[in-house]
C-alpha cells in the first residue's frame, strides 16, 4: 500500500520503519529541516521525542499510568531488544533495572508511592511474591554495592525489571534504518489536517492508499492535545559511576537520574502545565540539580553541559490513544510514556490497521507529492 505519515517524531519513525519492513511504499512529512538532532537552543518546536530521558519504567510509572501503559511497557521492554538489534548503528539500551530512592524525613511520600505502586501490582493479580520479584526493598548495603556513588538516602527499592534507552541515538537509527528500507523522508512540511487517504499539507492535498497521523501536539485541532513541560539537564562527569537510572522519592518534585554513555548523567524531569517552550526556569535548575547532589554528591564537580525544554503531547486523560477508520488512523497521547510504550502501541495500530484494511476500505485516487 502507499502510506502517507505526518510527524517524524518517535511514532512516526518507529512506525515508517515497522511499516516499509512489511513491504508498504512509505512517506512521511515532517516541518523538521532533516532527521538529524536539533541544534542546541534550537528555538523553532521539534519533536518530544530527541529530549526524552529514555527510562524504560513500567512498574514506577504506575504511579501516573493505568494496567493497559503497564502491559504495553512490559510488552514493549520485550519488543526493544528486537527492534534495536534490526537497526543499523549503536543504539545505548540497557536493562539492569532502575532504583527508587528516599531520604529520611521523605518517608511518607516513599510509603504513598510503593503502596500506590503495590496496590496498583495486587489490583492486576500479582500476589506479594510476584510483586517482590518488579519491585524490592533492598538495605543500604545492597544500594551500595550495586551503586557505589550513592550517599544520602534512608530507603532504596530495586525494580529489577526496568531499563533505559538512549533517545537520540534511537531517533538516527530509526530514520535510518527506514531510508534503507525505502522510507522517502519530505522535510520542511507541514500538514494541515488528514482526512481519509490525505495529508493537507500545506502546499497542497497528497493522495495515499492509508494515512497516519503521528504529529504528537500538531495534531491541534483535530485532537485535543495539550503539551505539557518538561524540562532535562545534561552533566559531563567523569569518573561517576552510575550503573541504572534511577528516581528520587520526594514530596514536591518527580526527578530521575540517568546514566548516558560518554560520562554524561541526564537529569529531569519537570512537569508543568504550561506550554511554554521556553528555557529552563532557575527553580527547575535549582530544584533537579539540589535533587541529583542529595543522592550523588560526586556530582558536585560535574560540568552542564546541556539544558533543554520541550512539551509532551498529551490527551485530556493523560492515555494514549488509536483511532482507526477506513483510510486514517491517528496514534496520539503518549505523554510521559512515549519511548516506554511505542513498539508495543504500534504493534496494536498496525493490527487494527491490517484489520480495518481487510475489512476494505474505499480507495484513493494517488496524487504524487
Ligand atoms: C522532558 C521529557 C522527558 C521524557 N522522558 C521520557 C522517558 O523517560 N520515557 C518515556 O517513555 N517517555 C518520555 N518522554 C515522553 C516521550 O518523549 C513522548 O511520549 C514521545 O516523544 C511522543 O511521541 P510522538 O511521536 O507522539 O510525539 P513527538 O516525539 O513530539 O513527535 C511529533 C512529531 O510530529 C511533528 N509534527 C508536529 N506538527 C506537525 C504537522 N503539522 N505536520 C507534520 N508533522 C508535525 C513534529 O515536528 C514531531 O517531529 C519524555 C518527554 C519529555 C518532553
Amino acid at each position: 500500500m502507499k502510506i502517507g505519515i505526518a510527524g517524524a517524531g518517535l511514532t512516526g519513525r518507529l512506525l515508517a520503519w515497522e511499516l516499509a519492513a512489511r513491504g508498504h511504499a512509505v512517506q512521511v512529512f515532517d516541518p523538521a529541516d532533516g532527521p538529524h538532532e536539533p541544534a542546541a537552543g534550537q528555538a523553532t518546536p521539534y519533536a518530544a521525542g530527541w529530549t526524552a530521558a529514555g527510562m524504560l519504567s513500567p512498574v514506577a510509572e504506575l504511579e501516573t499510568g493505568d494496567d493497559d501503559i503497564y502491559a504495553l511497557g512490559q510488552r514493549s521492554l520485550a519488543r526493544w531488544p528486537q527492534v534495536l538489534a534490526q537497526l543499523p548503528g549503536a543504539v545505548f539500551h540497557r536493562q539492569q533495572g532502575s532504583l527508587m530512592l528516599a531520604h529520611r524525613g521523605d518517608e511518607g511520600s516513599a510509603r504513598r508511592m510503593t503502596e500506590l505502586l503495590t496496590h496498583k501490582l495486587a489490583r492486576q493479580g500479582s500476589d506479594a511474591q510476584a510483586i517482590d520479584a518488579v519491585m524490592r526493598r533492598i538495605d543500604l548495603a545492597e544500594l551500595r554495592a550495586l551503586e557505589p556513588a550513592i550517599q544520602g538516602p534512608s530507603q532504596a527499592w530495586l525494580l529489577p525489571g526496568e531499563g533505559q534507552l538512549h533517545t537520540r541515538q534511537a531517533m538516527l537509527a530509526l530514520a535510518e534504518a527506514g531510508s534503507r528500507l525505502g522510507v522517502q523522508w519530505h522535510w520542511q512540511t507541514h500538514v494541515e489536517a488528514l482526512s481519509p487517504g490525505v495529508l493537507h499539507a500545506r502546499g497542497g492535498d497528497l493522495g495515499f492508499d492509508w494515512v497516519f497521523d503521528a504529529r504528537g501536539l500538531g495534531a491541534r485541532p483535530e485532537l485535543p492535545t495539550r503539551g505539557v513541560r518538561g524540562e532535562v539537564l545534561w552533566l559531563h562527569a567523569p569518573g561517576v559511576v552510575l550503573n541504572r537510572p534511577l528516581r528520587l522519592l520526594h514530596p514536591r518534585h518527580r526527578v530521575y537520574i540517568v546514566p548516558r554513555p560518554g560520562d554524561i548523567v541526564f537529569i529531569g524531569a519537570s512537569e508543568i502545565e504550561s506550554e511554554d517552550r521556553g528555557p529552563m526556569s532557575l527553580r527547575s535548575a535549582v530544584e533537579l540539580m539540589a535533587a541529583a547532589h542529595s543522592v550523588m554528591p560526586e556530582l558536585a564537580e560535574a560540568r552542564i553541559v546541556h539544558m533543554e525544554s520541550n512539551l509532551r503531547p498529551a490527551l485530556p486523560d493523560n492515555l494514549p490513544r488509536i483511532d482507526t477508520d477506513p483510510g486514517l488512523s491517528r496514534i496520539n497521547g503518549l505523554f510521559r510514556h512515549g519511548w516506554l510504550i511505542a513498539p508495543a502501541l504500534i504493534e496494536r495500530a498496525l493490527a487494527a490497521f491490517d484489520a480495518a484494511r481487510d475489512a476494505g476500505s474505499p480507495s484513493k485516487d494517488n496524487i504524487a507529492p
